[in-house]
């Protein structure tokens, strides 16, 4: 009889040749003539989808239980047998488990013993470079575990300090760079927040409502507060007069902003079939009847269409200054570098490109990541003669000047019910409502 020497049960895998030939099926055993009794108390194993018993052991356990003379001994053979192979199975899966178990054990202690070596590691690593007047470099950086130098199976020694101290050390400096550029970060943020948030915030209550301006952000880019912000000594505070010069240049600013966006949208009217090749000026954007639509986007509803000072801020001409593409370059460069894509998977299309004088104006951009940003009067929006003309005939209509303005407009708030057919699908019934001026002219079928 095969004795299995080990306690453990013993699993072999078996290339598949191998395996039919050591491996049969009860019906192949009977075929070949064994008896089921001296099949049935060994252990089976599946085998292509068939329960099979290991061949050699069935032979040796026939030839034994040939030998046993009468039935009684016979039984008492098998049941001793069908004893013996249960209690190999059971002990070896309680070993399997055991050996698990012990196995987990022994993962546990050597994770607990590498992270105590890690930490010691760390800390020795600390006081060495503090020792060499890295203190506050070190703790940045060992704080991030560098793998390098930190996952290692061994403490630190003397010799292998000696080796990567070199590295360690202009690893420093550059985290000595790293801690001053965050320094300034600090301090500009800081200037942005006591100084420019409530100029820009007294600015701001200081003009007419619904007067479009510009925002915080390109405020804090304008040529003043950039170099306010940027280039005054950081070791101390900024100084009320300088502060005031650059408040006080705020709605210059603003007007400039304004002329230049109303200059572009000017551009867009004398551009229209209903004033080609008339001269236009700014009082034609306060017209009721001049009306812009965004062709790229349904926001509002589909075909909403808006006044000018509505126009101007239309999400479609702005960027959120999230992650933008940059260019740092001095204002009398002759040449600009070429623009810094960020490494974060974003379209490019979809960012803003800001042109910085100073590196440390990007603190700035990350101080007002969440404002957006214009870029341009975007290039689907146009303006709109169908609703010039409807917004014509319903002044008509009223009985109202045709140079009525937006202002007036919205004083009075005429209510308008359509009949036109543009405004009706002629196959359904007429359906009776009314609708404030603008939506009325928005809604044309
Ligand atoms: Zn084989
Ligand atoms: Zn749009
Ligand atoms: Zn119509």
């Amino acid at each position: 009889m095969i004795k299995i020497k080990s306690c453990f049960e013993l699993r072999v895998s078996l290339c598949d040749s191998c395996k039919y030939k050591q491996f049969k099926s009860v019906d192949d055993l009977l075929n070949m003539g064994y008896d089921e009794k001296a099949i049935t108390p060994l252990p089976k194993y599946c085998v292509q989808g068939e329960w099979s018993y290991h061949l050699d052991t069935v032979a040796t356990l026939a030839a034994e239980y040939k030998q046993q003379r009468g039935e009684k001994a016979k039984q008492v053979w098998w049941e001793e047998q069908e004893r013996f192979w249960n209690d190999r199975m059971e002990h070896g899966l309680a070993c399997r488990s055991a050996r698990k178990l012990e196995h987990e054990k022994y993962e546990a202690r050597r994770y607990e013993m590498l992270e105590k070596i890690r930490e010691e590691r760390v800390k020795r690593m600390n006081e060495k470079l503090t020792e060499l007047g890295w203190e506050k470099e070190a703790e940045r950086y060992l704080k991030t575990e560098p793998y390098k130098y930190v996952y290692k199976e061994k403490p630190l020694t003397d010799d292998e300090w000696a080796v990567i101290m070199p590295e360690l050390t202009a690893l420093m400096e550059i985290e000595r760079e790293k801690l001053r550029k965050e320094e300034i970060g600090e301090h500009i943020k800081r200037r942005i927040d006591k100084w420019l948030k409530p100029a820009f915030t007294a600015f701001i209550l200081s003009r007419p409502p619904n007067e479009i301006n510009p925002n915080i952000l390109e405020v804090a880019l304008s040529d003043q507060w950039r170099t306010v912000l940027c280039t005054e000594p950081f070791s101390e505070d900024l100084t009320e007069s300088s502060v005031q010069s650059a408040g006080s240049q705020i709605p210059e600013f603003a007007q400039s902003w304004r002329k230049d966006r109303i200059g572009q949208l000017l551009e867009l009217v004398r551009k229209s079939k209903t004033y080609s090749g008339q001269e236009v000026t700014e009082d034609v954007l306060h017209l009721a009847c001049t009306m812009f639509r965004c062709t790229n986007c349904k926001c509002g509803g589909p075909g909403e269409v808006n006044t000018y000072a509505h126009t101007l801020v239309h999400s479609c001409n702005f960027l959120w200054m999230y992650s933008p593409i940059v260019q740092v370059a001095p204002r009398d460069a002759k040449h600009l570098p070429p623009p810094e894509l960020p490494d974060d998977g974003y379209s490019a299309r979809k960012r803003p490109i800001i042109r910085l004088y100073r590196e440390e104006e990007r603190h700035i951009l990350t101080t007002l990541e969440h404002v957006g940003i214009w870029v341009g009067l975007d290039p689907h929006i146009v303006f709109d003669d169908v609703a010039h003309e409807h917004m014509l005939s319903l002044l008509d209509t009223l009985g109202w000047s045709c140079d009525t303005t937006v202002a007036e407009m919205e004083e009075r708030q005429p209510y308008v019910e359509c009949f036109c057919e543009c405004y009706h699908d002629p196959k359904k019934p007429l359906s009776r409502k009314i609708y404030r001026w603008k939506k009325a002219v928005s809604i044309i079928i």
